[in-house]
């Protein structure tokens, strides 16, 4: 280990893997030190990350907070310098004295700076998916052009990454993966009879029986559209095929995924439901060190459960698998407009089971593209954002599912 400690970002300081990253961190004072923290606008909890870690940089992305941050920042006399914008997210993500970036905003928002942190072949500790659903290929170039690593925070790639030989990289065939068993809890709505999708309230889609997480992951878990955009990370963190990736439910939790090897051998990751585990895993690989979790009592499993998913009873999954198959631009608008379906549901605007309809609308209605420039990527995001939009206020959509 080097004398100085390893300099941290953390995008999302805020939110559910930020705490987690940050309670690592503060496990490690002599391994890990909060370079730059990062928040939308809960300057509150910022600021009380900001006198517990004393970073050199606090972000709030939302200007409007600026004033509230620089105000609070002074009162505790701290010298932590005040930045806001977009910009300024892209700009702490990159900075020299930064080894590792967490990148942990939630959305599309996460793209610009996630990217930035590639471009600076930074350690790329990769939380937030739907960077990597929007502009797969861009992305995977940027961290081979640059040489930065990318380490799967998502429990399940990081289990399958744990999973894998350390040569992957060269090809799932070359090492004799045969395939990827992406495990799903099914979410809470996984015994629900399937007419009472229809009636289901956020309080319950946000009610997880195993992880607790921010409201947008959690509506996307009932929906399963977060397995979908899970089936599509995997596809490009590990150059595979959607034929390769079988999503199979495990209402437990326990095993976070497995890779099955042609000479019949399968190997899992288990563990308690806690990202501190996958968070420390990217943190130190390819050390190991103590996360907080504690290590899962296997006397305690009664047992574990496999049950194939219900394509039918969640359209989300199957949407993400004809979206990653057309390619180009089709996931970028397969994820804006699943945001926007998600916020609608939220805030009561929408049903459960609208969130697909308008997901759908958005794929049929925008054209097809290469995804062969940011600007590109960029444009579908905002155009299907618009269509999707339009569409929750006239309350329209056509087609399947
Ligand atoms: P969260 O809602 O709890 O936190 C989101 C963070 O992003 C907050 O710090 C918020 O301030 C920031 N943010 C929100 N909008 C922003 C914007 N427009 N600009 C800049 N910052 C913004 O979400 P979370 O559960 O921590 O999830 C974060 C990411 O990690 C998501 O992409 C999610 O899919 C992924 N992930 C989460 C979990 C989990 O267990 N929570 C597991 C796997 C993957
Ligand atoms: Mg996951």
């Amino acid at each position: 280990m080097s004398a100085s400690p390893t300099g941290v970002t953390v995008l999302g300081a805020t939110g559910t893997i930020g705490v987690n990253t940050l309670d690592v961190i503060a496990r490690h004072p002599d391994r890990y030190r909060a370079v730059a923290l990062t928040a939308n606008g809960n300057v509150e909890r910022l600021l009380e990350q900001c006198r517990t870690h004393r970073p050199d940089y606090a972000v709030v992305a939302d200007p409007a907070h600026e004033g509230a941050l620089a105000a609070g920042i002074r009162a505790a006399g701290l010298s932590t310098q005040v930045m806001a914008g977009p910009e300024a997210l892209e700009q702490v993500a990159a900075l020299p004295e930064v080894d590792a970036v967490m990148a942990a905003i939630v959305g599309g928002a996460g793209l610009l700076p996630t990217l930035a942190a590639a471009r600076a072949g930074k350690r790329v500790l990769l939380a937030n998916k739907e960077a990597l659903v929007m502009s797969g290929r861009l992305f995977m170039d940027q961290i081979r052009a640059s040489g930065a690593q990318l380490l799967p925070i998502d429990s399940e790639h990081n289990a399958i990454f744990q999973c894998m030989p350390p040569n992957f990289g060269q090809g799932l065939s070359q090492v004799g993966v045969e395939k990827i068993l992406l495990t799903a809890s099914g979410g809470p709505f996984r015994r629900l009879p399937a007419e009472d999708l229809e009636a289901v309230t956020p309080e319950q889609a946000c009610a997880h029986p195993n992880w607790v997480m921010g409201r947008k992951i959690s509506v996307d878990s009932a929906s399963m559209m977060n397995k979908g955009l899970e089936l599509i990370e995997a596809c490009w963190l590990f150059d595979s095929t959607p034929d390769r990736v079988e999503v199979v439910l495990h209402p437990q939790s326990v095993i976070h995924s497995m890779v099955a090897y042609v000479d019949g051998s399968v190997l899992a990751q288990l563990g308690n439901p806690d990202m501190r585990t996958p968070i420390a895993h990217a943190l130190a690989w390819p050390e190991r060190i103590t996360s907080g979790v504690a290590s899962l009592d296997i006397m305690d499993i009664a047992r574990l459960d496999f049950e194939r998913p219900d394509m039918a009873r969640f359209p989300c999954l199957r949407l993400a698998y004809e979206a990653f198959n057309t390619g180009g631009t089709a996931t970028a608008v397969l994820n804006a407009a699943n945001e926007v379906a998600v916020e609608a549901f939220l805030a009561g605007r929408i049903r459960f089971t609208d969130i697909p309809r308008l997901i759908n609308h958005a794929l049929e209605t925008l054209p097809h593209q290469p995804a062969d420039s940011l600007d590109r990527v960029l444009a579908a995001d905002r155009e299907a954002r618009a269509v999707a939009t339009a569409a929750v206020r006239e309350g329209q959509y056509r087609g399947r599912p």
